[in-house]
């Protein structure tokens, strides 16, 4: 079942880039997908390995919005993160994973996601 409704109890938005590619309306190299979660090269990546965790539902716009049975879902997202990191070979060298939230953290993407990069050393944060 497809609502288009924003909410956030929204499954789908179609207006949304990552609700697009969780889709598949938009293309993307899916590089996990266990039916809850997905993950995908950023298309502008800022490290060698850039990777954007989403839930492929459209259940929340940031973690501004989480309410406390979300918690389970974005630790589950981290937990993803941590197995890529392995897979990809960085997390001997660490990496770094970032939620954005909302206009003053620079997300530009409302549709929940946590960035995992590394494979080079980052420096401080900003
Ligand atoms: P935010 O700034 O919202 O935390 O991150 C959104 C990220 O999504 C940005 O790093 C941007 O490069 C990435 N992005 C935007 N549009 C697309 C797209 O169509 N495909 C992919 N793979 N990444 C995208
Ligand atoms: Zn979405």
């Amino acid at each position: 079942m497809v609502i288009s409704r924003m909410s956030t109890t929204t499954v789908n938005n179609p207006d949304c880039i990552f609700c697009q590619i969780a889709t598949g309306a938009i293309p993307a190299t899916v590089v996990a997908d266990d039916g809850e979660l997905m993950a995908f090269p950023d298309i502008h990546p800022r490290a060698p390995v850039h990777l954007i965790i989403i839930p492929k539902a459209h259940v929340m716009r940031s973690v501004a919005e989480m309410t406390d049975d979300q918690t389970a879902l974005l630790g589950r997202m981290i937990a993803l993160a941590k197995k890529l990191a392995e897979e990809k070979g960085i997390a001997d060298d660490g990496y770094r994973l970032v939620f954005n939230v909302r206009h003053h953290g620079g997300q530009e993407v409302d549709h929940v996601h946590l960035h995992l990069l590394g494979g080079q050393p980052l420096g401080p944060l900003g």
